[in-house]
């Protein structure tokens, strides 16, 4: 009597689960929420509920129900990533293991008491690397509009170091004629032909620093990204951390291109750009923007809340407010041309 008392148990939540699908499907949160609140106690069905309670809690503006509610998913089942994953995607085998993490109240930029904003599962993006936590609180900062995440790894360094996605380290050729015009700009502002890269990537700028006559030097957290472009490319690219980088000389350009936000502490590494420019150099900045038409478009579809090394998300005002308490005036801002909702600033040393 007992087991066919949980066999219908298990049918109605069956039934309570496909409900709560049709009404998200349909756009319902409400109704969605009170069917998958009535299955939580189905073990099978409870990590799936869990995770869209999240994602609606995260819609609702409760961001930190939300990230409880993702972590309570991953408790609940550990191999969760093969239950919200598809089959040849990178993490489907991963297996949840919270990490040990630095935590962080306040802004990094201007030290301000920020509050819960938004929180994502990150195991569904296809950057997720095994040692960061898939549960990602973002924080907001009033005081400069600025978002960062609420942790990082401890072990941060290394899993940089190490991580090294396959489909980043191709060439990207098709990118050469957008990027053309932003060093042809740069060139054209650079008091001089001294041009630095912080973090080369696949080397796409780095080329083209090469073919607009600057004298080239780059450098990459990631040994097989500095490997490869100084191979391919026949220039200086040394494997170092740039807070651990000390090149003894300045440079006249200093390009930043989507760095900034894998970088816990921005404010330091905006500092040391600082000082490694020349009187009147030239700092290029791209980074994504929280406040880009793209990102309020789609909303919780924007793919940047749910990249793990992004630790930091400005929006332009955060950014402005940055550059220029570390000496910079901002002479430019645009809308990138190859990344959906990504700011490129270019800013000039002046104090
Ligand atoms: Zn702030």
């Amino acid at each position: 009597m007992a087991e066919l008392l949980t066999t219908i148990a298990a049918e109605e939540a069956l039934r309570r689960f496909r409900s709560a699908e049709d009404s998200l499907a349909s756009g319902n949160d409400t109704a969605a929420e009170s069917h998958y609140q009535a299955v939580l106690a189905d073990p099978g069905l409870r990590p799936l509920a869990l995770v869209r309670l999240g994602e609606i809690a995260n819609r609702q503006g409760r961001a930190e129900d939300s990230a409880d509610c993702h972590r309570r998913a991953f408790e609940a089942e550990p191999r969760l990533a093969a239950r919200i994953t598809p089959a040849d995607h990178g993490c489907h085998g991963y297996v949840y293991q919270r990490p040990l993490e630095v935590e962080l109240t306040h802004c990094p930029l201007c030290m301000q008491e920020g509050r819960p904003y938004r929180a994502f599962n990150l195991v569904t993006n296809i950057d997720f690397i095994p040692g960061f936590d898939p549960v990602r609180l973002w924080m907001r900062c009033e005081a400069c509009e600025h978002l960062f995440a609420s942790a990082y790894p401890v072990d941060l360094a290394n899993l940089l170091a190490a991580g090294c996605p396959e489909h980043h380290r191709y060439v990207k050729a098709d990118l050469l004629p957008s990027l053309a015009p932003i060093v042809g700009e740069l060139r054209r502002k650079s008091p001089g032909d001294r041009w630095l890269e912080v973090g080369v990537g696949a080397g796409e700028l780095t080329a083209l620093a090469l073919e607009f006559g600057f004298e080239v030097e780059g450098l990459d957290i990631r040994t097989a990204y500095a490997e490869s472009v100084e191979e391919r490319l026949g220039v200086s690219v040394q494997a170092v951390d740039f807070q651990d980088f000390e090149p003894g000389r300045t440079y006249d350009t200093l390009v930043m291109g989507d760095v900034l936000e894998h970088i816990a502490l921005p404010t330091e590494s905006i500092e040391k750009a600082a000082r490694l420019l020349t009187d009147g150099g030239i700092l290029w900045v791209s980074t994504p923007n929280y406040q880009s038409a793209f990102s309020r478009l789609v909303r919780d579809l924007d793919p940047m809340w749910r990249v793990c090394e992004h630790l930091n998300y400005f929006s332009s005002r955060s950014l402005r407010t940055l550059l220029e308490r570390s000496g910079f005036d901002v002479e430019d801002y645009r809308v990138s041309s190859h990344y959906f909702g990504s700011m490129e600033v270019t800013a000039r040393k002046v104090r």
